[in-house]
């Protein structure tokens, strides 16, 4: 299979508890390369911009706040099969439900508070790339 690409965040709840080296390292251990890597807060109105697709659901302005809350990690992986390998190594969405050896297994507090985010097909990967990263900062 060709090399992908796949957008990840590293949320608040994971940066807050120093959590970033260790899942950097799970990321690199997995076999991922991080092509382009930026820490930044973003306010509501770019949370809510980003996470458009879920407007209608229940949980999304607490999720909007949260993810505004503190600084976050975006990073641009690549790798064969990276969209569907970084959805498997973060786990399931509930850390209550995820594998061992996961990254929500390890550092997800609850179904909210959940460590890291990852794009679910190729084009909401295009477009999460696209929202964060500019073609030239990718490496
Ligand atoms: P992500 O999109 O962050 O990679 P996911 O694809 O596993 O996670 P989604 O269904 O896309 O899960 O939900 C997006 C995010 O919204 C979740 O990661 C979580 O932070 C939050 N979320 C999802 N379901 C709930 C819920 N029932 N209550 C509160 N927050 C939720
Ligand atoms: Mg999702």
């Amino acid at each position: 299979m060709k090399s992908q690409r796949t957008f990840a965040i590293i949320k608040p709840d994971a940066v807050k508890k120093n959590a970033t080296g260790d899942i950097l390292n799970m990321i690199h251990t997995a076999g991922f390369r991080i092509i382009g890597m930026r820490m930044l807060e973003i306010n509501r109105e770019q949370a809510e911009g980003f996470y458009a697709v879920h407007a209608e659901r229940p949980f999304f302005a607490s999720l909007c706040e949260f993810m505004s809350s503190g600084p976050i990690v975006v990073l641009a992986l690549e790798k064969e099969n990276a969209i569907a390998d970084w959805r498997k190594l973060m786990g399931a969405t509930n850390p209550a439900n995820a594998e061992a050896g996961t990254i929500r297994k390890k550092h997800a507090a609850n179904i909210e508070h959940n460590a890291v985010h990852g794009s679910d097909a190729e084009d909401t990967a295009r477009f999460e790339l696209s929202y964060f990263f500019a073609g030239y900062e990718l490496f």
